[in-house]
């Protein structure tokens, strides 16, 4: 780990990461790709250690609260986050301005922030997205190895669920002849829909891998899964999308699923509600 003092923290579309790099070691990790130009070794994970202030000034110079993001290239709830409060400090400065809060995680230590999801779902709007790729902790533990594994995320979701903070699950990637089962699909959907989350977001049903993200996962599978690297390379070649063999039919029962359980699975319209922070103070207009 080593600290840095970034020039911003926002992007145009108001995500931000906190950390670069990140040590929860998943096997598939798209961040580690060569296109991304990391200047340090991935797990040597980079701290932006004035991201709050650099947030407080980005919020202030905005003309009305927005929804702001984050985790989409490193889970901020890494364990260092249990002794930086970054993320924390980051989410009461949302607090404050009025903004809404989209977290993703892969980790229950989102719980602790609790308090401030509260408090920014009762401004505004807060969701935290959690990723489930398998219902089998044992396999998690080996594609997603130095975080919780699927077990503990679902009871962290059950407790938002009881705490009322909204919830989107990335039930991605799927990898083939891995996880790409239907049984595993059917059980992660179970837990979904008995965590009550409001949206499912499966992409492609399947995997993308390129230049350095590939090696690693090809490296996981000469430990794990002797026999699928020579499938892979067979089947995908260099291709950066690898759709599961079983993509249309694990689609057609997670779209149906969905839908009965009235959980949004189109990823435009789960974006479109991610994104949207509704108005906080609709009895403030003027009549037309
Ligand atoms: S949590 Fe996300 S950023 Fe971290 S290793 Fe896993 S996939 Fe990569």
């Amino acid at each position: 780990m080593h600290f840095v003092s970034a020039k911003g923290i926002l992007s145009a579309q108001n995500g931000m990461n906190i950390y670069r790099g990140c040590t929860h070691g998943c096997i598939y990790c798209d961040s580690r790709s060569a296109c991304y130009q990391m200047p340090h070794a991935f797990e040597d994970v980079e701290v932006k250690q004035n991201a709050p202030e650099l947030l407080d000034l980005a919020l202030a110079r905005k003309r009305r609260p927005c929804m702001v993001g984050t985790g989409g290239m490193s889970d901020p709830y890494m364990p260092c986050e249990a002794e930086l409060a970054l993320t924390r400090r980051c989410l009461e400065i949302i607090a404050r301005h009025g903004c809404g809060a989209a977290v993703q995680t892969k980790s229950d230590l989102v719980l602790r922030d609790m308090d401030l999801f509260v408090r920014i779902r009762d401004r505004a709007k807060c969701v935290v997205q959690m990723t489930l790729t398998t219902a089998d902790d044992a396999l998690c533990r080996v594609a997603e190895p130095n975080v919780c594994p699927t077990g503990r995320r679902y009871e962290a979701l059950k407790v938002l669920q009881r705490e009322g903070i909204p919830t989107v699950v990335w039930m991605t990637p799927l990898l083939p002849y891995i996880n790409d089962t239907e049984e595993n699909v059917r059980a992660i959907l179970d837990l979904c829909f008995d965590a009550g989350v409001r949206g499912v977001l499966t992409f492609g049903c399947g995997l993308t891998l390129r230049q350095g993200d590939r090696e690693y996962y090809y490296a996981a599978l000469d430990r794990h899964f002797p026999e699928l690297k020579e499938v892979y390379i067979k089947n995908y070649g260099n291709a950066y999308e690898l759709p599961s063999p079983r993509a249309a039919r694990l689609r057609e029962l997670i779209v149906t699923a969905c839908r009965a359980h009235h959980v949004m699975t189109d990823t435009d319209e789960i974006f479109a509600w991610l994104r949207h922070l509704p108005d906080p103070y609709p009895q403030m207009r003027l009549p037309l």
